[in-house]
């Protein structure tokens, strides 16, 4: 006996192709919408290995800093290298004025559209770089941003807001609220 294939697969939107990678007007390759994608999805994961600053700063701080930007801030003791492990979100180009953005939800970092993304249109997102104030001067030149959106303020380096840290630039993400847990807390003794 012989079965036909289905006309539609079960969930049709399960393995639709929401983009592809090409060669970006921005910087090097870019991701593209190849069909329009809906404000609030959830475009991908940003994947890549975990690993430590200190690893991260051994991996890149010697090499070229003209490298596109890999690293992405998990935490305060972890960043993920999608220079290994990683997929098409490293593609991703930086944008002053993007149309997505990243989110750090339980340890993992996705990627979510936050207009209606029309297809041929290439997704981007804030890098927020962070760098080292020492650093800022040369860094801002290396990261220099091409987006060209009239808001464009020149560099892929976070305007300076908190005290930096890292001594990689790095990648960081919004974290996204949810309704607060109910917990206890404790009263410190004196
Ligand atoms: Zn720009």
């Amino acid at each position: 006996m012989r079965y036909n294939r289905p006309a539609m697969p079960t969930h049709p939107r399960a393995k639709q192709i929401l983009f592809r990678v090409r060669r970006s007007p921005i910087q090097g390759k870019g991701v593209f919408a190849v069909r329009r994608i809906p404000k609030g999805t959830r475009i991908i994961e940003y994947a890549g290995e975990r690993i430590t600053p200190d690893e991260a700063a051994r991996r890149y701080l010697e090499d070229d800093p003209g490298l596109p930007v890999l690293l992405f801030d998990l935490n305060k003791n972890t960043l993920i290298d999608a220079g290994r492990n990683g997929n098409d979100a490293r593609f991703v180009n930086h944008s002053c004025e993007p149309n997505a953005e990243t989110i750090l939800e339980k340890a993992r970092i996705y990627i979510e559209a936050i207009r209606d993304i029309e297809p041929g249109t290439e997704i981007t997102y804030d890098y927020h770089l962070d760098a080292p104030r020492r650093e800022r001067a040369r860094l801002k030149k290396v990261y220099a941003c091409r987006c060209g959106t009239a808001s464009c303020r020149g560099t892929m380096l976070e305007p300076l807001r908190r005290r930096t840290r890292r001594r990689t630039p790095a990648k960081a993400a919004r974290t996204k609220r949810r309704s607060p847990a109910p917990r206890a807390s404790a009263r410190t003794r004196r």
